[in-house]
């Protein structure tokens, strides 16, 4: 009868499970609780949750084993939660196929708003799997996806091919944070010593293009050390409202 999306929150720990489980519920979502990886694989199997928040510490196998299980063959989206707050580990849990990361202590409404972007841009991209045609819009900034052009505030913004193909990417999975080796095999299909500075080289040329000042909106976030998340998308785009 239900037709609540299904989320399973795989924690050891009683209190953030209780805490998370019942956030959920709060927002319309139907809770499914797991303390161990092992029950976590179980409620899995048998009730395929839409969305998966896993932490990594699990006191059986560590959460980053499961979570490489799951993505074997599926694509249920992972929002991973750890205590562990090295860049590294990000990296590592979001180049396995994680959607997400966030850290602990974390707020409720952070949470929630991860989740409520991840089911929806897992929904979008599953419908054809590719760029979008049509436009993107985020407060003022606009992508249009046939002509390759970017506008700022009806200004357009004169991109490189490259550039061009980084904030398409970055905004085919905008809310999502994008680790630096994800976008250079997308972009370029290889890795090399190189690879890091021609994408900071990249980014640095694309912020000054799109004019990015302390006190303006910026599009796109650095995540130190991890990778690059694009805001958004929104209505607001260069509509006059
Ligand atoms: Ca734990």
């Amino acid at each position: 009868m239900s037709n609540k999306y299904k989320i399973l929150v795989i924690e050891d720990e009683k209190n953030i499970n209780n805490l998370v489980s019942a956030l959920m519920e709060a927002n319309g979502y139907k809770a499914l609780s797991a303390k161990t990886a092992a029950d976590g694989k179980i409620i899995y199997d048998t009730h395929r949750p839409d969305l998966i928040i896993l932490d990594l510490g699990l006191p059986d196998t560590d959460g980053m084993c499961l979570l490489r299980e799951i993505r074997k063959n599926s694509f249920t989206p992972i929002i991973v939660l750890s205590a562990r707050t090295e860049e590294a580990e990000k990296v590592k849990a979001l180049d396995l196929g994680a959607n997400d990361y966030v850290t602990k202590p974390f707020g409720s409404a952070e949470l929630v708003a991860r989740v409520r972007t991840v089911l929806r841009s897992t929904r979008h991209s599953s419908d054809n799997g590719l760029l979008p045609g049509g436009k993107f819009k985020s407060d003022g900034l606009v992508i249009d996806y046939d002509a390759r052009r970017v506008f700022i505030d009806e200004a357009e913004i004169k991109l490189t091919q490259t550039e061009y193909n980084i904030i398409a990417l970055l905004s085919e999975h905008s809310g999502k944070v994008l680790t630096y080796s994800f976008i250079i095999k997308a972009i370029w299909g290889y890795n090399d010593l190189g690879s890091t500075k021609r994408l900071q080289v990249n980014m640095a040329n694309i912020r000054k293009k799109f004019g990015a000042k302390p006190g303006k909106k910026n599009y796109i976030v650095n995540e130190l050390g991890v990778g690059y998340r694009m805001c958004e998308q929104n209505d607001r785009g260069n509509e006059n409202d």
